[in-house]
Formats: structure tokens, C-alpha cells, sequence
């Protein structure tokens, strides 16, 4: 079936003229039709534009100007701006909200000639490990519909999980992609930050936050990380640093690869199942010829409780514009305060209230040293000790989740464990390294992820890897049987 192709080899048969822009992007919004309602992917479709993407891409085709992802359609998370379509970030504070203007990725991806089929639902403000965090609604995990995605990227990770779509972008504050990706069995990447603009990507924690890609396999995702990096004058984070380039992966041998294992990232809290697929996949790799060392890096036991800090206190200043008054819908209120605190109450939904107030709490005077100061140091001290690694190693491998796809519903009432669930994703965001997720097995018939990091703008480096580690491993490419 064509929607069960990989992007590279969307790409080839369109360039071929195998298959059209239009036939191919229509046979992604008609397996939407007729499954999402099942799974809850998609807060919105957006046929008749892609269509008119699709026609696009094909003159690209047609004109010989089309370049490696033309005609491969794909699913954006529903926080990054869209010119014209409603863009919501799960949220009813931004329902109805269309924004003027795309997000630097949307218009790279337009010029390149990916059509667009939708936004995918996320956590609200991409708040959330589970996307029950959605204001609108549930996403299913394609392997059991009773579980969930992962989160917060869930709809954009279930996606192309269920071949709904081929490719998506997601964000990770903490682990947003690389967890939805590594519960749905798909790869995830998020790029160093700074590598991928994030003008238009609706702010989480902006130290945190990068957008990253979802594919099916880690040479779609790199592919898609070049189409979507390089240097914005209209994002102030943007590195001045050329596209992350996908053209060398090659086959290779893992010889000599030093690979470090953190033996904070292996603790109590990983589930059985998920411990003996990642030791299977070292075992493999091993024989492969990588040299596997145990190492410590002390403040990772550190990294839940800091990063619900730092993310918050970014978080509530962040969300400080959604007042009613220039975004989304506005209640009635007496006075310009009446209006921005009944907007605020009735808009926002309970974590990202939770959120707000923590973070405007640890922000706050006499409050400021002890948390988020403290907090910073903690995440400088976490960086010294990653860089330190690197030096000698050429990567770090850990499970992404501590656990499979949990069942809806199970955890949603329990903020810490969720909280947990981000333990081995969040280093990665504050050494503000690469990391990526890919499948190394299966528990119990779901997806396990296995994770790895490099030193920051290693990013070709680590896809390398991530390319030889895959191609080692034999299930990396198994898909679920929804259908
Ligand atoms: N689960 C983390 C949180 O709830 C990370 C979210 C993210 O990466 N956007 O904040």
C-alpha cells in the first residue's frame, strides 16, 4: 500500500513519475477519512489545501525543481502557526485563533513542496506526557487503542505510526517527541537547539523548546531535519549555522563506536520489559563492534525536579499574552481585569494552570533564589557533567521512556508518575543536545525506544549512528497491524 512507503521512498516514485503529487497526498487524507476517528490524530484536515500543495509540488516535479521531499505529504503539531488555518495548541484559549503568518519551518516545508494534511493534537501548550492534556480530544495509540500516544506530540507520533501520515514535526520542551515516538514505535528526533528556527512555534519554555520530526526511519527524519534547519534572522535563539545536511548517512560499521550508558538513565523505575529489549539491543550492537562503558552523571536524578522549574517559570511568562484581548475567544467580564481573568479561568485547562502557577511562584520575589536560581545552577552542573561525557564518548544510549504505552486513563490522575515519565528525555533539552528515539524491540507487543544522544551540534553525527544503530537492529522497522 502507498501510505505505507517511507518519505525517501515517496520521494523516488514521484520523482520517477511513478506516482503523483496529488495521488499520493490523497491517499493519506483518505486513510484519515476513514481511520482517524478511530485514533484522534488530527484536531483539524486541511484537504483542500494540501490538494492545492499537492498541485504545487507536482509543477515543482513537472519544472525538474523538485527537491527530496516534494510531493511527501505531512501532519503538523497543532502549536506551530499556520497562515490561515487554525492553529490552537490543544487549547481552548486559541479556539478560532488563525494566525497571519506561518511558522518558519511551515513556510520552508511549503516552498519545498510538502503538503500539508492537518494539525495533530498535542497536550494543551504542549503541556503533558500522555496528550490527555488535549482541551478537544483523545489520541489513541495505533499498537492499542486502549493506550496512549505518549505525549505531547501524541497525534503527530500516532500518525505516522498508523500511516496516516508519512512524516510530522513535533516540539520537545522535555521530551515531546522522542517519548510520543518511542510509545508509537516510530523515530523522533530533536535537533540542538537552536539548529531548527522556532519562530511561529508557539512558546513553551523557550531555553527548552526545539521542533524536531517524526519518520519511520531515521534517514526520513534526517532528511526532514534538512529541510527544516538552518540559520532565521527572525528567531534570536537561531544558531548562524547551515541546515543539518543528510546527504552522507551511509551504511556502516559500528567498530569502535564509544558508546556511554549513564547508569542513572537504567534505574529502578524502568520497567522489566523495557530493560531487556534496550540490554537485547546493546548485546546486538555489541557484537556489532561498539564498546559499551557504564559512566555516572550524578545531577540526571536531578533533572525531573529542575526541569519542572525551568519549564514552568519560562512557561507562565510565556502564556502571560493570552489575555483575551488579542488571541482566541474572550469572556465577559467587568473591567479589563474582569475580562483577562475570566478569559484566563474558563480558557486555560488544569495542568496549564498548574503550570502557571508554579512557575509565576518560583519566579517570584523571595521565591527566585531558592528555585529557579538554584534550578539554573543544577541545569549548568547537569551540562558540565554531559559535556565531560562527551569528551570521551562518542554518544549516550538510554531507554527514552521509562515504560511502554501505558493505558489512558491509568496515570492521567497522577501528576508525578507522569512527571517521572520525563527522566530520561529532559537531559537533552537542558544540555540543549541532540537526541533521537528509534525502536529497538518490543514488551508485550508494544514499542520500546531505545535513545541517543551526542554532544550539541553533533546532529549529523548522531543520525549517523542512529542510521547504523537501526540497520543493526531487526525490528526497528516493524508496524503496527491497525487498520
Ligand atoms: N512532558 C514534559 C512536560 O510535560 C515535556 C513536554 C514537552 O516536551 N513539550 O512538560
Amino acid at each position: 500500500m502507498l501510505t505505507e512507503l517511507t518519505a525517501v521512498e515517496l520521494a523516488s516514485r514521484i520523482a520517477k513519475r511513478e506516482l503523483g503529487c496529488v495521488e499520493v497526498t490523497e491517499a493519506f487524507l483518505d486513510r484519515i477519512d476513514s481511520l482517524d476517528s478511530k485514533l484522534g490524530c488530527f484536531l483539524s484536515v486541511t484537504r483542500t489545501e494540501a490538494t492545492e500543495q499537492a498541485q504545487f509540488a507536482q509543477t515543482l516535479v513537472d519544472e525538474g525543481k523538485g527537491g527530496p521531499l516534494t510531493g511527501v505529504p505531512i501532519a503538523l503539531k497543532d502549536n506551530l502557526s499556520t497562515d490561515g488555518i487554525e492553529t490552537t495548541c490543544a487549547s481552548k484559549i486559541l479556539k478560532g485563533y488563525v494566525p497571519p503568518f506561518d511558522a518558519t519551518v511551515v513556510s520552508k516545508l511549503k516552498q519545498a513542496g510538502l503538503p500539508i494534511l492537518g494539525k495533530a493534537n498535542l497536550d494543551e501548550f504542549a503541556m503533558g506526557t500522555s496528550t490527555e492534556n488535549s482541551a478537544f480530544q483523545v489520541t489513541r495509540n495505533p499498537w492499542d487503542l486502549a493506550r496512549s500516544p505518549g505525549g505531547s506530540s501524541g497525534g503527530s507520533a500516532a500518525a505516522v505510526a498508523a500511516d496516516l501520515a508519512p512524516l510530522s514535526l513535533g516540539s520537545d520542551t522535555g521530551g515531546s517527541v522522542r517519548q510520543p515516538a518511542a510509545l508509537c514505535g516510530v523515530v523522533g528526533f530533536k535537533p540542538t537547539y537552536g539548529r531548527c528556527s522556532r519562530y511561529g512555534l508557539i512558546a513553551f519554555g523557550s531555553s527548552l523548546d526545539q521542533i524536531g520530526p517524526f519518520g519511520k526511519t531515521v534517514e526520513d527524519v534526517a532528511v526532514l531535519s534538512e529541510a527544516i534547519t538552518g540559520h532565521d534572522p527572525m528567531d534570536g535563539t537561531s544558531l548562524k549555522h547551515s541546515p543539518i545536511l543528510s546527504a552522507d548517512l551511509k551504511s556502516g560499521s559500528l567498530k569502535g563506536l564509544k558508546v556511554a550508558l549513564p547508569k542513572e538513565l537504567f534505574g529502578d523505575g524502568t520497567d522489566p520489559g523495557v530493560a531487556a529489549q534496550i540490554q537485547a539491543a546493546i548485546d546486538v550492537l555489541a557484537k556489532e563492534g561498539a564498546e559499551f562503558t557504564e559512566v555516572s552523571l550524578p545531577s540526571v536524578k536531578f533533572g525531573v525536579t529542575t526541569y519542572y522549574i525551568i519549564a514552568p517559570a519560562e512557561a507562565s511568562s510565556n502564556l502571560a499574552r493570552f489575555d483575551g484581548v488579542r488571541f482566541g475567544p474572550r469572556s465577559d467580564g467587568k473591567g479589563h481585569i474582569g475580562v483577562v481573568e475570566r478569559t484566563r479561568s474558563e480558557g486555560f485547562g488544569h495542568e496549564v494552570k498548574t503550570r502557571i502557577m508554579i512557575g509565576t511562584y518560583a519566579l517570584s520575589a523571595g521565591y527566585y533564589d531558592a528555585y529557579y536560581v538554584r534550578a539554573q545552577r543544577v541545569r549548568a552542573m547537569m551540562q558540565q557533567e554531559f559535556n565531560r561525557t562527551f569528551r570521551e564518548f562518542d554518544v549516550v544510549l538510554s531507554p527514552t521512556s521509562p515504560v511502554p504505552a501505558f493505558k489512558l486513563g491509568e496515570l492521567h490522575e497522577d501528576p508525578m508518575a507522569l512527571k517521572l515519565l520525563d527522566y530520561c528525555t529532559i537531559p537533552a533539552n537542558m544540555g540543549g543536545m541532540p537526541g533521537i528515539s528509534l525502536n529497538c524491540g518490543f514488551t508485550e507487543g508494544l514499542p520500546v525506544g531505545l535513545q541517543l544522544m551526542t554532544a550539541p551540534l553533533q546532529d549529523e553525527k548522531l543520525l549517523q549512528i542512529a542510521f547504523c544503530v537501526e540497520q543493526a537492529l531487526p525490528t526497528a522497522t516493524r508496524r503496527p497491524s491497525f487498520s
